[in-house]
């Protein structure tokens, strides 16, 4: 299962991401780091260039340059690299935030995760409907970066809508695993079986049906869109944001 991060380079060389992936120390050992039996069920296979500091600084961007990491939503493997980045703030759903904290029975959370977390910014989403979603959050004023409401997966999952070089892309998080679910009667199984909520799922699923007419939609585990993804050469090496 492929594990996609975006990456926004600001005018001013600051850097955001969407998600972090998992830490240096859990590519590095997954078994030690996200728990033996976790990671034998997921079959977590990571080498310790894999952990998204190596890479971008593999790259040419810098790690201390990453100010702002957004968190579709809080599961391990989409913020527990968030401890590779001091000068970040984690960017996250209130209700996400909250749902961390008393939802016990989803074991895609782990409480080491945002433990020694000090720099966590909870937002609102509370710029009303857009694009189909039924709340939104613009997130810098040139109007490049905006949040979606993307419930179901979790409580608090959101959807980052990145306006990048005349195109527009929709970075999903777990609230689909690949874009071919979207043309199944319910979903994929493995989105049933992490579904917090069938009928917020069911909705996320019936907006992003309608924003993938327009945009490229790009779920965090999906290997098959990475050739829809753009390719901007930096210092003599391909990146993908
Ligand atoms: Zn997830």
């Amino acid at each position: 299962m492929s594990n996609t991060v975006a990456v926004i380079v600001r005018d001013d060389e600051s850097i955001v991401l969407v998600d972090a992936g998992l830490s240096e120390a859990a590519c590095r050992e997954p078994g030690k780091n996200v728990g033996h039996v976790r990671a034998r069920f997921l079959s977590i296979q990571t080498t310790p260039e894999d952990a998204v500091a190596i890479q971008l600084e593999k790259r040419g961007l810098r790690r201390e340059n990453v100010k702002a990491i957004i968190a579709t939503h809080l599961h391990f493997d989409h913020v527990g690299g968030v401890r590779d980045f001091p000068n970040a703030e984690l960017i996250v759903s209130k209700e996400e935030l909250d749902a961390f904290s008393w939802r016990r029975t989803d074991l895609g959370y782990d409480k080491r995760d945002l433990k020694l977390e000090q720099r966590i910014v909870p937002v609102e989403l509370e710029d009303g409907a857009r694009e189909g979603f039924a709340k939104s959050l613009d997130l810098f004023e040139d109007d490049s970066v905006h949040l979606l409401d993307a419930q179901g997966h979790t409580p608090g999952a959101i959807a980052v809508a990145i306006a990048s070089g005349g195109k527009h892309f929709i970075h999903v998080g777990d609230a689909v695993y690949n874009v071919k679910e979207l043309d199944l009667a319910d979903c994929g199984l493995i989105s049933r079986f992490n579904r917090w909520d069938k009928s917020k799922h069911r909705a996320c699923r019936d907006a992003l049906r309608e924003a993938r007419k327009t945009t490229t939609l790009v779920p965090s585990h999906d290997a098959a869109i990475f050739s829809t993804l753009p390719t901007v050469p930096a210092k003599g090496v391909a990146r993908r944001a």
